[in-house]
C-alpha cells in the first residue's frame, strides 16, 4: 500500500498539494480526515475538494481537540491520510440519527457490522459521534457481526463543551452518526493494540447500582458523593474536563479499563463515557507519564518486528493533559515505525482477542500493512531519561496515597464487618438487612424486577430457654443459622431480624420460588436435631413485592403471614400475595 499524509491549514493550497501527491482515484483508496472540532467551516471545503477529486474513494473523518500527523500535534490543522491499498477491499456502512433520539446502539452496531462483513475481513475502523450514543454497546454490536476481525477507531471529540463533535462521511458532516469501514484481503496485515497507562489510586469501591454508562451508586452512596469526596467538589463543577483526568478504573479480562466521567445528572448519578456493571470493583486512576512512556517503548519493541505501512494513533485526551510535551516525543517514537496520523479522543474502540473489552480510555492504535512477516529491524532512538525525574513527586504521591488507602481500607473492612454482622450467628444483622432491603426495594421498583421476602421465627423458643438455659438457646440459634445458610443462594441475603426471628431477602425471585425455598427451610429445620436430641420447628411467612407496595407494606405483609402460620398451629409456611 501507498501512504500519503497531508497537513492542512487555511494557508495550504490543497489543490496544489493533492496535484503533487498524484494519487489515483480508486475504490481501494481510504481517505481519512482528522479535524479540529472548531473548524467545521473549512473542513467542509476540504471534504468537497476531496470528494470531487476522488469520487470512487472511501472518504471518512472525525473531529477532535488535537490532531496528530506530519510534524507532530496541532490544535488547528486538519490531517488528511490517503491510504492506497493494492490488495485490500474496503466496504463501508454508515448511519446518522437525529441528535435528540437515542438509538439502540447494540442493534445499530450489529446491522452496520453485518452490512460490511465478509469472510476475509481482518479489520474494522469505526468513528462515531452523538451525545446519547453508547459507544460500548455500539462496538459490542459491531463485533457480534464480525467476531474474527479486530476493531479500531474512536469517538469523535471536541476541544470544549461548546463545540459539537462530528463524524464525516463523504462530503457530509454529522453530529450524531457512525461510520464503519471493513478492510478485507488476503495480504492485509492489521495489528490493533493498546498502551495501558493508568495506575489505580486510593480506596477500592464497589459499583452498587448502574445501568450501562449511568452509575447511580458506588458503595451504596450516590455516585456524585463519591466524586465529591475523593476528587473534591471542583471536579464535578468541571465535569467532564477534570474527570477526564481521573477516570474510574476497573479490571476486566486481566486489563485495567478506564471510565472517565462525562456528565452529572440531577439525581446524583454520574454518566460515564463507557459502561460499568453492578458489582464491579472500581478505584480512581492516575496517569503516570513515565510508565506510559515505558509501556509505549516496550510496545514499539514488538511492533517494530512486524511490517507496518501506517500507524493510526488514538490517544486519550487525558494523555495530552497529563503527559504534556511527552506526547510529542511519543508520536515521534511511533514515527520510527511508519507515518503516524491520529487524533485525541474521549473513547477508543478496540477489540482483539487480547483486549476483548470494546471500549477504552487509554492509547490505542492500528498498524496496517499489505506485506506480512518480519521486517528488517531498525534500532529505536534513544529517549532522554529526563522525564523520569520530572515525575518523581507524582510517583511518591501515588505511593503515599495508595499505602494510606490500603491501611484505612483494612481498618474499615474490620469495622464494617463488625457493624453489619450479628455477633452470635455471624450472619447479617438487622441494621445491614434494612439497608439491603432498601437497595433491593429500589431496584425492584425501578426495573420492575421480582423481589420476595421470607420471614421465619422459632416455635416455642421460650421453652428451650426455660428448660435448657439461655446458653443452650444461643447454641440453638447458631445451629439454626448454620442449617439454613447453605440452602440460601449467593444472591439472596440471610439476616437475623430480631431475637429468634430471621429474614431472607430474595432478589429476582417470584412468589413460587420463595415458597419453595421457605418450604425447604422449614422441613430442613424440622428434620434436624439443632440441640442434642432435640428438634425445633419454625413458622414461616412469605410474600413478594407488588407494584404499589411501600417498603413498610412489604414488611408488614410478610410479618402478618408469619403470624398467621403461628395462629394456624406453627411449623408451617403461609404465602401471601
Ligand atoms: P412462638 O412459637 O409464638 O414464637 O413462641 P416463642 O416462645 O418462640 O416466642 P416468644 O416471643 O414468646 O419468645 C421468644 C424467646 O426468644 C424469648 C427470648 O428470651 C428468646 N430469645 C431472644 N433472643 C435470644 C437470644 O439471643 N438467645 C437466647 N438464648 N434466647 C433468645
Ligand atoms: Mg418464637
Ligand atoms: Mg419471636
Amino acid at each position: 500500500m501507498k501512504v500519503h499524509l497531508l497537513r492542512y491549514s487555511p494557508s495550504t493550497d490543497l489543490r496544489a498539494a493533492l496535484d503533487k501527491l498524484a494519487v489515483a482515484d480508486s475504490e481501494q483508496l481510504l481517505i481519512q480526515v482528522f479535524t479540529p472540532s472548531a473548524k467545521p467551516h473549512y473542513v467542509r471545503g476540504v471534504l468537497q475538494e476531496l470528494r470531487q477529486r476522488y469520487p470512487a474513494a472511501v472518504l471518512i473523518g472525525a473531529s477532535t481537540s488535537a490532531t496528530i500527523g506530519e510534524g507532530g500535534l496541532s490544535e488547528t490543522d486538519i490531517v488528511i491520510t490517503l491510504l492506497a491499498f493494492e490488495d485490500a477491499r474496503l466496504r463501508t456502512s454508515f448511519v446518522s440519527f437525529p441528535e435528540n433520539q437515542t438509538p439502540d446502539c447494540q442493534a445499530t452496531g450489529k446491522s452496520l457490522g453485518r452490512a460490511v462483513a465478509s469472510e476475509d475481513t481482518h479489520a474494522v475502523l469505526c468513528f462515531a459521534a452523538g451525545a446519547d450514543l453508547n459507544a460500548e454497546n455500539l462496538a459490542r454490536g459491531v463485533m457480534t457481526a464480525l467476531p474474527n476481525a479486530v476493531l479500531s477507531g474512536c469517538l469523535a471529540s471536541s476541544a470544549g463543551a461548546r463545540e459539537v463533535p462530528f463524524v464525516c462521511m463523504g462530503e457530509n458532516m454529522f453530529s450524531a452518526g457512525v461510520v464503519l469501514v471493513a478492510l478485507s484481503g488476503r495480504r492485509l496485515h492489521a495489528r490493533a493494540w493498546l498502551s495501558p497507562d493508568w495506575m489505580m489510586l486510593g480506596t477500592p469501591m464497589t459499583v452498587t447500582e448502574a445501568e450501562d454508562n449511568v452509575v447511580y451508586t458506588i458503595n451504596e452512596r450516590p455516585a456524585l458523593d463519591i466524586y465529591h469526596r475523593y476528587l473534591g467538589p471542583e471536579s464535578c463543577d468541571n465535569m467532564p474536563a477534570t474527570c477526564s483526568r481521573f477516570p474510574l478504573l476497573t479490571e476486566r479480562n486481566g486489563h485495567i479499563v478506564a471510565r472517565p466521567g462525562k456528565a452529572v445528572r440531577p439525581d446524583g448519578a454520574v454518566v460515564l463515557w463507557g459502561n460499568l456493571q453492578r458489582g464491579e470493583s472500581v478505584r480512581f486512576g492516575l496517569l503516570n507519564p513515565v510508565s506510559a512512556m515505558d509501556q509505549s517503548q516496550r510496545l514499539l519493541d514488538t511492533l517494530k518486528r512486524e511490517c507496518c505501512d501506517v500507524v493510526l494513533l488514538f490517544p486519550s485526551v487525558a494523555r495530552r493533559l497529563l503527559m504534556r510535551s511527552l506526547t510529542e516525543d511519543e508520536v515521534e517514537l511511533f514515527g520510527t515505525l511508519a507515518p503516524v496520523a491520529g487524533l485525541f479522543t474521549t473513547s477508543q474502540f478496540l477489540y482483539t482477542p487480547e483486549y476483548p473489552d470494546y471500549l477504552h480510555y487509554a492509547q490505542t492504535g492500528l498498524c496496517l500493512s499489505e506485506e506480512r512477516g518480519a521486517r528488517k529491524s531498525s534500532p529505536l532512538p534513544e529517549l532522554s531519561q529526563q522525564y523520569s525525574r520530572d515525575t518523581l513527586e507524582l510517583r511518591v504521591m501515588s505511593h503515599l496515597v495508595n499505602t494510606t488507602a490500603r491501611e484505612l481500607e483494612a481498618a474499615n473492612q474490620a469495622l464494617e464487618r463488625l457493624a453489619n454482622t450479628d455477633a452470635l450467628t455471624g450472619i447479617y444483622n438487622r441494621h445491614r438487612a434494612q439497608r439491603l432491603l432498601e437497595q433491593e426495594y429500589r431496584r425492584a421498583q425501578r426495573y420492575g424486577r421480582p423481589l420476595s421476602l421470607i420471614m421465619l421465627d422459632i416455635d416455642n423458643f421460650k421453652k428451650v430457654n426455660d428448660s435448657l438455659g439461655h446458653q443452650q438457646g444461643d447454641k440453638a440459634l447458631k445451629a439454626l443459622a448454620r442449617a439454613i445458610q447453605p440452602l440460601v443462594r449467593d444472591t439472596d441475603y440471610f439476616a437475623r431480624w430480631g431475637g429468634e426471628e430471621f429474614l431472607v431477602i430474595c432478589p429476582e425471585t417470584d412468589l413460587e420460588g420463595a415458597h419453595e425455598l421457605a418450604e425447604r427451610l422449614r422441613s430442613r429445620v424440622a428434620s434436624r436435631a439443632l440441640l442434642p436430641n432435640r428438634t425445633l420447628t419454625i413458622s414461616v411467612g412469605v410474600t413478594t413485592y407488588r407494584q404499589e407496595d411501600t417498603l413498610d407494606d412489604l414488611l408488614s405483609r410478610v410479618d402478618r403471614a408469619l403470624y398467621h402460620s403461628k395462629q394456624q398451629g406453627k411449623n408451617r409456611v403461609t404465602v401471601w400475595r
